[in-house]
């Protein structure tokens, strides 16, 4: 699927980590990031209207 940048493991769907920030629906934000060495991947909004 992916590689991390920082530290060229593979990264998928059922290994890489997710976030969640905040509370509710609409200000929901997702923070993806490697599951080795903890980089930040990027973000995605919970928008589920
Ligand atoms: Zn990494």
């Amino acid at each position: 699927m992916a590689k991390c940048p920082y530290c060229k493991n593979q990264i998928t769907f059922d290994n890489v980590r997710r976030d969640v920030k905040g509370a509710g629906f609409l200000k929901q934000e997702i923070i993806y990031s490697c599951p080795i060495c903890e980089a930040i991947l990027g973000f995605s909004r919970g928008n589920y209207s």
